[in-house]
């Protein structure tokens, strides 16, 4: 197994964790505190796990959000309060370009 590992190295080359699959260095993402200096999974196998996880999250927060409805509202209404008047400002200037555009 280590061997195995070295040898693709010197071809430049190196196996993915999770597809297994022997794929060159290019496409494993650069990772100093490894071992080989590079990422276990290819890139195409991170994308993945990192939408799945994604995915998974969006889900998680909704649930969430359902379970806790008046504090996310309070918040809200607490975020809306402190930024009245940056929002208010930029409604003010993207109005004001809007104006600029129609004339
Ligand atoms: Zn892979």
């Amino acid at each position: 197994m280590k061997t195995d590992q070295k040898k693709l190295r010197k071809l430049g080359r190196q196996r993915c964790t999770a597809c297994r699959k022997i794929k060159p260095l290019g496409k494993f993402y650069k990772n100093s505190s490894n071992l080989g200096g590079r990422q276990t999974e290819c890139i195409f196998c991170a994308r993945q796990r990192r939408l799945a996880r994604r995915k998974q999250h969006r889900i998680y927060c909704r649930a969430w959000e359902k379970r806790n409805r008046d504090r996310r509202n309070r918040a809200r209404r607490l975020w809306r309060r402190k930024y009245a008047r940056e929002v208010n400002a930029l409604r003010r200037a993207y109005r004001a370009a809007k104006a600029q555009e129609t004339h």
